[in-house]
């Protein structure tokens, strides 16, 4: 037997050297060996939806991570291998004689069910398994068992149980040495690799034969090198924010040298019509691919509280400050943790209320009776469509998803309104549809926030005032009122008036030429190009908003069965007033 452990350290959600007690367990065995590894999982690579934006600050994050790795040591580097780690690592186990497999615990359904698999592997190989906690400020699971086994639905729930566990941990130190990683070669196993993907989706296989067209499961010229976007088949990355510990780490720095922005920080203060830059701190692509740790930024808000002596003990989040911010993302982790895979859809999951959707997933559907809430379908999807590519006529709407889409980040109160908009306050389409286009397009996607944060804003889990509606109209006036969000994503309407800019079909049609667009027809794309006589066109608003609103409350009202559970006297006597 070796007289040292010869370890793989398998980074997933945690690619940063500094703040990581998984990484840190890894080297205090004093490994004769060292492996730091990414498997190429096909559940992400060709199950989950992701696009091109949130791919390359992937890529950009195991770029800067191998970098790191390879200054601590000129022989070490992130070994990118390309199988899937059910089927590679009894392999690795065996070829590399490997005594410690190490990572970062994931309480994500998908991934729970993979480090299960992968743990009786190791088991069966005879390697020591080392799990340790480092995504989140509480271990979501203890986060549980302290909020009675229950998933933790509220603010008031989660701060009680992370009281009960006390400060979160202090963050440790980044390596300043490491290890030889061995021998690498992986050439006498390269044969054995099996078909990536049996049984992909259609919409997945495409890249799917680009992926097997490798002919190395350590890449195409074998030095475990990471993909470029373009050996992907990946194509039309545009956001300008881009992933790495190097980036994370200095965009912390500066917030943190501003104390007045980091100690007085109040989310609903912020404006969700600010870009370039953004009013919030832009750190989530960071904390979902762990190239930040969320114990560091939690301590060093902390040390700005202390010096202005706002926080009188660390546990006293405010909902709205920055700690309040971390502990919101540790309740989604929470309710996910509790409730595993059907979190993230409408069908068995025990905390989603049901609401008779006009459009559904399409998720789901193997699940529904034939003909099942299926209703209004060309209507509804005609709306969601519209939603989705931001020519919905509602311009703040618009501009929105356009971010979205382009960026791949957009302010919280944003996604608010297009969430909002999309489900209860306008379209009424399921909140499983959204989610599924922010899945895609957010490069900050993360399974408990997203559809924890859906069922929020739908009012079928966290909230129930259905009553209180996102206007696409008063709402973005109060931080923008000249427009000039909808100016930059909306260029059709950069010449308006901002009397007409949230609402351009009230402009005269003489002023629309004025102002070089037209406000006319649905937004399809024979329709929205320039027109011969050089004016822009832009569609007209799909609905009449406050018929839709109104229509959507009466629909949220049953589904609540007013009088029993939503029975907030604003409902009932009419006075809801729109925010
Ligand atoms: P800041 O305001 O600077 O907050 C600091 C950090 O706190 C964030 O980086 C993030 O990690 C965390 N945080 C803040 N607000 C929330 C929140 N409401 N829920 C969970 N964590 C929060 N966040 C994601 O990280 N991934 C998602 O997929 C996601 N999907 C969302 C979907 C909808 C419909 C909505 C309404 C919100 C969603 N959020 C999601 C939460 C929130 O909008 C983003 O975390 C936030 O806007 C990120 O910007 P920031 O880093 O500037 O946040």
């Amino acid at each position: 037997p070796p007289s040292k452990p010869r370890v793989i350290y398998w980074f997933r959600t945690d690619l940063r050297l500094h703040d990581s007690p998984a990484l840190a367990a890894a080297l205090d065995l004093d490994p004769e060996v060292f492996y730091p590894i990414w498997t190429w999982d096909p559940h992400y690579v060709y199950r989950a939806r992701v696009g091109a934006n949130r791919w390359q600050f992937l890529t950009d994050c195991q770029r800067d991570l191998s970098s790191s790795l390879t200054k601590l040591n000129p022989k070490q580097k992130l070994h990118l291998i390309r199988e899937a780690p059910q089927t590679v690592f009894p392999k690795l186990f065996k070829l590399w004689r490997i005594t410690h497999l190490v990572f970062e615990k994931d309480t994500d359904a998908y991934a729970r069910d993979r480090d299960r698999g992968v743990m009786k592997l190791a088991e069966d190989a005879g390697v020591e398994v080392i799990v340790k906690m480092g995504r989140t400020l509480y271990d979501p699971d203890e986060l549980v068992k302290h909020n009675g086994g229950r998933p933790t639905m509220s603010m008031a729930q989660t701060q009680k149980a992370a009281a009960a566990l006390g400060d979160p941990a202090k963050p440790i130190p980044p390596p300043t040495c490491l290890p030889d990683p061995g021998d690498t070669d992986l050439s006498s196993i390269d044969h054995q690799r099996p078909d990536p993907n049996p049984d992909l989706n259609a919409a997945h296989r495409d890249l799917s034969n680009k992926e097997s067209q490798y002919t190395s499961i350590m890449g195409p010229n074998k030095d475990f090198s990471i993909p470029t976007l373009q050996e992907m088949g990946i194509s039309g990355a545009t956001t300008p924010n881009r992933g790495g510990e190097t980036i994370a780490l200095r965009t912390l720095d500066t917030i943190i040298s501003n104390s007045d922005y980091t100690g007085l920080f109040e989310k609903p203060k912020t404006a969700p019509t600010a870009f370039s830059p953004q009013s919030t701190t832009l750190l989530s692509p960071h904390h979902h691919f762990g190239s930040l740790s969320i114990r560091l930024f939690y301590w060093r808000v902390q040390e700005i509280y202390q010096k202005r002596k706002r926080a009188k003990k660390p546990n006293s989040s405010i909902p709205e400050n920055l700690h309040g911010q971390l502990l919101f993302r540790d309740m989604y982790f929470g309710a996910q943790a509790a409730i595993g895979a059907p979190f993230a859809q409408e069908v068995g999951n025990p905390i989603c209320k049901f609401v008779d959707w006009h459009l559904r997933s399409n998720l789901n559907e193997n699940n529904l009776l034939a003909g099942d809430y299926i209703v209004d379908n060309s209507q509804a999807e005609l709306y969601f469509r519209r939603w989705k590519f931001g020519v919905t006529g509602f311009p703040w709407i618009d501009a929105l998803m356009r971010q979205l889409r382009l960026e791949g980040w957009i302010h919280h109160l944003g996604r608010h309104a297009v969430a909002c908009f999309l489900t209860r306050g306008g379209c009424y389409v399921h909140w499983e549809r959204g989610a599924e286009v922010f899945e895609e397009w957010l490069i900050d996607h993360e399974v408990a926030c997203n559809s924890g944060n859906w069922m929020w804003l739908s009012c079928t889990a966290f909230f129930s005032q259905f009553f209180r509606v996102y206007s696409p109209v008063a709402f973005p006036k109060k931080s923008d009122p000249a427009g000039a969000f909808v100016r930059h994503f909306v260029p059709e309407l950069k010449n308006f008036d901002q009397k007409y800019i949230y609402e351009p079909w009230r402009a005269p049609i003489a002023d629309q030429r004025k102002w070089g667009c037209l406000v006319q027809g649905d937004g399809s794309a024979t329709q929205t190009h320039e027109r011969e006589d050089g004016l822009q066109v832009y569609p007209k608003p799909m609905f009449d908003f406050d018929e839709r609103r109104k229509f959507c409350i009466e629909k949220m009202k049953l589904a609540y069965h007013v009088g029993m559970q939503g029975d907030d006297p604003r409902v009932l006597d009419g006075s809801w007033k729109e925010v």
